[in-house]
């Protein structure tokens, strides 16, 4: 079995090089031979070469049975929800979703007559939230913005045992850090955008499942609503994931270098970081991850309003939203991801008014270090 990172360089799909070349061939076609069955194959989508075999490198690199891309994360995300949930049928998600999800189980889900429960991150906040049409049980872990761990493989024995079909949004970890399907999981969705692009540019989704008995009901939903990804793009995300382990690595020893040192700053309340033995997650991810990510975040101890002047302050660390990146960026979840929430329910989630996200890059972590400190200077 070849290691990650000589995966991530020379995937399967590899054996279709073209004419001897190194890299990928893109196959703008649209149109293929009908009467070439193979191509029959991979049906509704109108070019099938590059999506197929970045199919097979996400499932390769996700340990699944097989994959698919979108042109988007929540292209996926809803794909995979809807292939398996039905009118009358009840989705039992994690507590702390993205922004998209969220809505999504609240807008779209009870238009086609599905009803959502959100449960606590732990077997007995599922476990509490099943009822006799639950069909599909889905997690976010490490999830938006505190970076709570969802214990994967209790909760994915309990949904077996029930018949629920589990999927997890394993944007946050990246198979670099989190491989739900060695957790019993079913299916794995990401948000492309993030990691796996790897560079702020290249928005795309995916979907991997264990399961052959999946794919028909994925691959019909997906059809019909529409998401390919160009073969263009695709030929763009193979190249990114050439680099994802060891973007992954070195985002994941920044993290944990900056999430100590601001552990350590007077100015800082509280830090979230699962790799820190004070997450109150620690021992879970532990459990069933391989490393803690590139993702943490802090309360600063100043007023709220000097949040702004802060990453103003900032020179590499840049505030803007999203995530997995190269390129390090801040935001404030009160004033971006979780701005349409009341204060009320912000408080539920434990979001304080004077917390910050940050993606950490691939920078070098002193300077990142030096970043943080010079700008905390300036507002205290
Ligand atoms: C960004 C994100 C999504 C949505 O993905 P898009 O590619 O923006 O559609 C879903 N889940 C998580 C955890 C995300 O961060």
């Amino acid at each position: 079995m070849k290691k990650l990172e000589t995966l991530c360089v020379h995937p399967t799909g590899e054996k279709d090089q073209f004419k001897g070349s190194v890299t990928a061939a893109i196959f703008p076609s649209a149109a293929y031979n009908y009467l070439d069955q193979e191509e029959l194959q991979y049906p509704g989508f109108y070019s099938t070469y590059n999506q197929k075999r970045l199919g097979q490198i996400m499932a390769e690199l996700e340990h699944g049975n097989w994959g698919m891309v979108f042109s988007s994360g929540m292209a996926a995300i809803s794909t995979a929800i809807l292939s398996f949930a039905q009118l009358h049928d009840h989705v039992i998600f994690s507590r702390d979703l993205y922004g998209g999800t969220w809505k999504f189980a609240e807008q779209e889900l009870p238009k086609r007559g599905i009803s959502c429960s959100y449960a606590d991150n732990t077997l007995a906040g599922f476990q509490a939230a099943l009822k006799p049409h639950t069909r599909v049980i889905y997690i976010e872990t490490p999830a938006n913005p505190l970076l709570n761990i969802v214990p994967l493989r209790e909760i994915a024995e309990f949904a077996k045992k029930n018949g629920i079909v589990t999927i997890v949004d394993n944007t946050f970890a990246s198979p670099v850090n989190q491989l739900p399907l060695l957790h019993a999981i079913d299916i794995v969705i990401h948000s492309g955008t993030k990691y796996l692009g790897g560079h702020n540019d290249l928005p795309f989704g995916a979907l991997v499942s264990s399961n052959p008995e999946h794919r028909e009901p994925v691959f019909s939903t997906a059809k019909l609503y529409g998401g390919s990804l160009s073969p263009y793009q695709c030929y763009l995300v193979e190249r990114s994931l050439k680099t994802l382990a060891i973007r992954v690595k070195r985002q994941n020893e920044n993290a944990m270098k900056l999430a100590e040192y601001l552990s350590g700053h007077a100015a800082v309340n509280r830090v979230y970081y699962p790799g820190l033995t004070s997450h109150p997650d620690h021992r879970i991810a532990l459990q069933q991850m391989m490393g803690f990510g590139g993702i943490l975040s802090f309360e600063l101890h100043v007023n709220p309003e000097k949040l702004i002047l802060f990453q103003k302050r900032l020179a590499i660390i840049q505030p803007a939203l999203s995530l997995g990146g190269v390129e390090s960026l801040i935001c404030s979840p009160v004033a971006t991801s979780h701005r349409s929430l009341s204060a009320e329910q912000r408080h539920q989630l434990g979001i304080q008014d004077n917390l910050l996200r940050l993606s950490v890059g691939i920078e070098d972590g002193d300077d990142l270090i030096a970043d943080l400190h010079s700008a905390i200077a300036a507002i205290t």
